[in-house]
């Protein structure tokens, strides 16, 4: 499995299950779960979506992340991706959607 759906913090907007495109995440009781979690191939839209940082998203060893998990908290055009390392350490890395895609 790709993510991990924390479901203390998911307030069940939807936002997840709308955006995936293979529809495998669902809500049960305004809670969001991996309803089909061997059919997704990490495409991290979820994660991107969910407006509570609810969703991990397992960083594979071929990255060297060796159970890291990431997430990301977003504050209007600011993206915080923040990882948390399996050796308990933690990095946030900061995007502007405004200046994401140039070259
Ligand atoms: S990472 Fe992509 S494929 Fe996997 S559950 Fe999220 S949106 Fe769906
Ligand atoms: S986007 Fe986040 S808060 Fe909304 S339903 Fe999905 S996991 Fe829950």
């Amino acid at each position: 499995m790709s993510i991990r759906i924390n479901p203390e913090k998911c307030i069940g907007c939807s936002k997840c299950v709308n955006v995936c495109p293979g529809s495998l995440i669902e809500l049960s009781e305004r809670k969001a779960y991996m309803r089909y979690p061997k059919d997704c191939w990490g495409c991290v839209s979820c994660v991107k979506e969910c407006p509570k940082g609810a969703i991990d998203f397992f960083l594979g060893a071929d990255i060297g992340g060796n159970g890291s998990t990431m997430h990301v908290v977003s504050e209007g055009d600011l993206l915080q991706w923040k990882i948390h390392k399996y050796d308990g350490t933690q990095k946030v890395i900061e995007i502007n959607r405004k200046n994401a895609n140039r070259y």
